[in-house]
């Protein structure tokens, strides 16, 4: 049985779909307005693994994430740019698209885009008007938290401190001035704006989120996530919005993600640790080791990056290679030995056990590095058949689909003939035989794989990536 907590009790539930083996799962997407950073990528990889685990498990996933292409940053940048918001969103949405399939973080069933969900959001706003929960002020459309009772009770602000009637016009905002905020923000001078049944203007921020979830997910569902930066105000204001309209439970279960910091530190661009994946990128880093990383603290606890951090992750995931390509090349001699079957099942049953407590990824691993180690020693003693080898290696493939951090298994059965190549390539160089070194590299190449030399000797990259 799954257990998660859930932000809205503040406790640990043990999850029930709405259908049985059926999970309807939104996450919030980027605004795209900039590349994404590395505490973003930490949110959507933790959502990767809560989806992948559900897979793992059996259930059937709708997974929808929106994609917020007009709200108070996206205009700004367009406009100090001097570009349409379109052409300036497009820029940004791309960018994601690439960046989360370099990271093998699975796709959506649906990323739809909030300038494409307009009429949808109308619908829900006229329904708040007429049902008075909602009021228009000089052309735009306001939420009246006073009329909504249960407001506050995700985040669990003190209703005392509000002042009803006073109004947010802004998509963010801190607890201290939650007022109510708009539905609809009034047409103004250098916005983009549409004209609708409640007149000329443009969305704010938290109602493509009620709108969009609804649509593909129905009214109410499983699995909403984010950073805990998205509990107040714009999870808090979804629920306000979509349970006001129709009348029922908005979602079951509220998961958060803790924010990543950099160094010890909130980023900053100021601070010079604000690092989007492409930065790191151009430092030649590993992308299975930042998933790795990424992915290896518990969802719930405060995620600290370092280059030390980084280069640890790309040794523990090392350890999985290595322990991989042994079963591979090895001569083990036929027949099994039933310690290697019962090491698969115990570590199979803690590495599920692990991840069903709320997705306890530490648990996990250690799971799988203790067959690992465990697997070494018997390999050492000449304990290990061709069976076990195979169940072993089987069983770390299994792990992976829900880890995402091993190269396909046709990239790792590649590994073998391009060590030769490398080791080839290697005596050539020392030859001096240059010639000979920059063939056996053209010729890899042409398979996909990229040489590096590095200080560290040659590592070898596939220019492929997961689906
Ligand atoms: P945004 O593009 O700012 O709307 O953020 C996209 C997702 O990234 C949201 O789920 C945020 O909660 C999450 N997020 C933003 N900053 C961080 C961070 N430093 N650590 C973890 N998640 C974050
Ligand atoms: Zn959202």
């Amino acid at each position: 049985m799954i257990r998660f907590f859930n932000t809205l009790s503040g406790k640990l539930e043990p999850f029930k779909p709405i259908v049985e083996g059926e999970v309807k799962l939104y996450t919030c997407g980027p605004t795209v307005y900039d590349f994404a950073h590395i505490g973003n990528f930490r949110a959507y990889i933790f959502e990767d693994l809560l989806k992948r685990f559900l897979i793992f498990k059996g259930y059937k996933v709708t997974h929808v994430m929106n994609i917020t292409d007009v709200d108070d940053k996206t205009i700004k940048g367009a406009n100090a740019e001097k570009v349409e918001l379109q052409e300036f969103t497009k820029k940004y949405t791309d960018a994601f698209f690439e960046d989360i399939q370099k990271l093998y973080i699975a796709k959506a069933d649906y990323y739809p885009r909030a300038t494409d969900h307009i009429p949808d959001m109308i619908m829900i706003i006229k329904g708040l008007l007429e049902k008075g929960y909602a009021y228009k002020k000089n052309g735009s459309v306001y939420f009246n938290i006073s009329k909504f009772p249960n407001y506050g009770r995700l985040s669990k602000i003190d209703l005392k401190e509000l002042r009803p009637g006073k109004r947010i016009e802004s998509d963010e905002y801190d607890k201290e001035s939650a007022n109510d905020f708009a539905l609809w923000k009034d047409k103004k001078e250098g916005e983009p704006f549409w004209e609708t049944e409640v007149g000329p203007g443009r969305p704010g921020w938290h109602i493509e989120c009620s709108a969009m979830s609804s649509k593909y997910l129905g009214q109410t569902f499983d699995i909403h996530c984010g950073g805990v930066d998205n509990i107040f105000p714009h999870h808090e204001n979804e629920i306000a919005q979509s349970e006001a309209f129709f009348g029922k439970k908005f979602v079951n279960y509220w998961l958060h993600c803790r924010h990543l910091i950099v160094d010890g530190e909130k980023m900053s661009k100021s601070k010079g640790n604000f690092y989007t994946l492409r930065d790191l990128l151009a430092k030649n880093i590993d992308t299975y080791g930042l998933r790795f990383l990424l992915l290896s603290t518990h969802y719930r606890k405060m995620l600290n990056f370092t280059f030390e951090a980084l280069e640890q992750a790309n040794s523990s995931l090392k350890r999985i290679n290595d322990f991989l390509y042994e079963l591979r090349n090895r001569q083990f001699e036929e027949g099994e030995n039933k310690d290697i079957l019962r090491l698969v099942d115990e570590a199979n049953k803690k590495f599920i056990a692990g991840l069903d407590d709320d997705l306890n990824i530490s648990i996990a691993l250690r799971a799988l590095f203790e067959m690992i180690r465990k697997a070494n020693t018997l390999i050492s003693q000449g304990k290990v058949r061709k069976k076990d080898a195979e169940r072993l290696i089987s069983s770390v493939r299994s792990f992976d689909t829900v880890l995402a951090v091993l190269p396909e298994e046709e990239e790792e059965a590649l590994s073998s003939e391009i060590m030769e190549k490398i080791e080839e390539r290697e005596k050539a160089r020392a030859d001096k035989n240059y010639k000979l070194a920059d063939q056996i590299r053209k010729e890899l190449l042409k398979k996909g794989v990229i040489l590096e030399d590095t200080k560290d000797g040659v590592r070898w990259k596939i220019v492929k990536n997961k689906k």
